[in-house]
């Protein structure tokens, strides 16, 4: 007789939880999860997923027009956000769907229901509690609304997947992924869009060259950028319209207003009380190399841990989670030169160092730097520019960064990443033959540094 009804019992379900709990099966666990929401977690249902297709249907405003060049007639297309959300939910729908088949298909034993800790071998699900060896905290992270008068008013990415109507107008506060990403989105939908942040340029951490360029192109598309601009409280008319006040005196008048000013761990009322796991001050999980803490029996990892916020960091760990603990073979996750997209329009590829690190690591770099208008563009007349730039360590001659902003950067750079985790070098890249005519092959064909 087993001492415990479950080798490993996963709480949460996404990307994270979903991968630990089928993989530890695989390798001959007997896993339990537990899922009080929605199967496949935020990037399926509120995240990843939902934003690509609503970037992908803000994007047809545009090619509409741009057609035009190409002697395509003059339509005035309409655009029904009732039918995109509709899609969209029968979509994600047929995803949960298929979440659900993997854990079954693997033989994990699923609950629906809230699952809290009851201590460092036992979980309660649905009134039940449930014994098991190991405990996997897979529970991810929740939008983080700041403290401000009438924040009641506004709406966080969650909401903004399941709008009744699109507003004319919308305001993004924030200067991260999410604000970025929903300011282009709602723009590219016809809405009159705005994006606060506050500080002097937004995507703080990303590439210096990067930032200003995706602030120049999301102007040009006309999207509103209020920067070194803090809102001190929200006021709602009768009318239903919304005045946002500003630090400075001044106010925006709009419908929605969206904040996207970060996540926090989601350890509220998960039962924390009953082990002995260390927290960091925002509440993230303490976990070592192999994703235990400091009670013995209790994992985790994924957004919870805040670390690093992105669905395949997420599936990764869950990957060196179960081999380290369930197949007996030791995987440490390597967190250097994970490539990442915005979906910003155009959209932001990045891997590596940015110029401001790797002058700061090394002292004296290599930048090559190219900034064009894409084939394409020549016939439509939009004066939309792409940015590429390499970042070489001079004395190993290694690629150490490389950015985009561009349509299709983040399928782009999905390749570079390649090279960069291969340790190429600037000599393989020029020695490599370009693919012509693409917006890529400039990788492959930037000779002179420009700094
Ligand atoms: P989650 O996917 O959040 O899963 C946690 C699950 O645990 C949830 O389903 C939750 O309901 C459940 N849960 C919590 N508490 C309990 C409990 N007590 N009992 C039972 N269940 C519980 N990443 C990318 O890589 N690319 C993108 O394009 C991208 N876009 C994004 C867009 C948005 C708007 C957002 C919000 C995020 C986006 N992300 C993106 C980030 C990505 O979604 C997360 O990094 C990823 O989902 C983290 O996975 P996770 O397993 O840690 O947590
Ligand atoms: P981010 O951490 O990316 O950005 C948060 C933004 O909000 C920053 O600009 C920050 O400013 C600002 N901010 C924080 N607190 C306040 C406050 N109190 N008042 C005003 N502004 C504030 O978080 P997001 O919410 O955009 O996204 C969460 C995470 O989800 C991302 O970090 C990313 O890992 C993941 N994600 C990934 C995507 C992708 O891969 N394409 C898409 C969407 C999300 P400052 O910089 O000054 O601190």
């Amino acid at each position: 007789m087993a001492q415990y009804d479950f080798d490993l019992f996963v709480i949460g379900v996404g990307s994270g939880g979903v991968r630990a709990a089928r993989m530890a099966a695989n390798y001959g666990a007997r896993v339990a999860s537990a899922e009080d929401r929605y199967m496949g977690g935020t990037c399926v249902n509120v995240g990843c997923v939902p934003k690509k297709l609503f970037v992908i249907a803000s994007h047809y405003s545009e090619d509409y027009h741009h057609a035009r060049g190409y002697g395509w007639g003059e339509a005035e297309p309409a655009f029904d956000w009732d039918m995109l959300r509709e899609n969209k939910d029968r979509e994600i729908g047929r995803l949960n769907g298929i979440y659900r088949g993997l854990l079954d298909g693997a033989g994990v034993t699923h609950f629906d229901g809230r699952a809290r800790i009851a201590g460092p071998h036992a979980v309660t699900v649905n009134g039940e509690t449930l014994t098991t060896e190991k405990i996997l905290v897979a529970t991810g992270g929740w939008p983080v609304m700041p403290d401000v008068p009438g924040i009641e008013h506004a709406i966080s990415s969650n909401e903004a997947f399941f709008l009744p109507e699109l507003p004319k107008r919308a305001l993004v506060v924030g200067g991260g992924y999410i604000a970025v990403e929903f300011a282009g989105i709602f723009n590219g939908l016809g809405v009159d869009a705005h994006l606060a942040y506050r500080g002097p340029l937004f995507l703080r951490g990303f590439d210096g060259d990067v930032r200003e360029f995706v602030a120049d192109e999301l102007r040009k598309k006309g999207i509103s950028l209020h920067f070194d601009t803090s809102i001190v409280g929200i006021e709602r008319a009768e009318s239903g319209v919304l005045t946002a006040r500003l630090a400075d005196g001044g106010e925006i008048e709009t419908d929605l207003i969206l904040y996207a000013t970060g996540r926090a761990p989601a350890v509220h009322d998960i039962g924390l009380e009953n082990v002995d796991v260390r927290q960091r001050e925002n509440g993230a999980i303490i976990v070592d190399d192999y994703f235990q803490t400091s009670e013995p029996s209790v994992f985790a990892l994924g957004d919870v841990t805040d670390r690093v916020q992105l669905t395949p960091v997420a599936i990764a760990e869950a990957m060196a989670f179960a081999s380290t603990w369930f197949r007996d073979q030791r995987v440490q996750m390597d967190y250097d030169d994970i490539a990442t997209a915005v979906f910003c329009q155009p959209n932001i590829g990045t891997v590596g160092l940015t110029e401001e690190e790797a002058r700061d690591e090394f002292g004296r770099v290599d930048v090559y730097r190219s900034t064009f208008t894409p084939l394409k563009h020549t016939l439509t007349g939009s004066d939309e520019k792409t940015l590429m730039k390499l970042i070489v360590e001079p004395t190993s001659d290694k690629v150490v960064g490389i950015h985009m902003v561009g349509p299709e950067a983040g399928e782009i750079v999905q390749g570079m990443a390649v090279a960069v985790k291969a340790g190429a070098t600037k000599a393989q890249f020029d020695a490599t033959v370009a693919i012509h005519p693409t917006s890529a092959e400039e990788f492959v064909t930037m000779r002179e540094p420009v700094g």
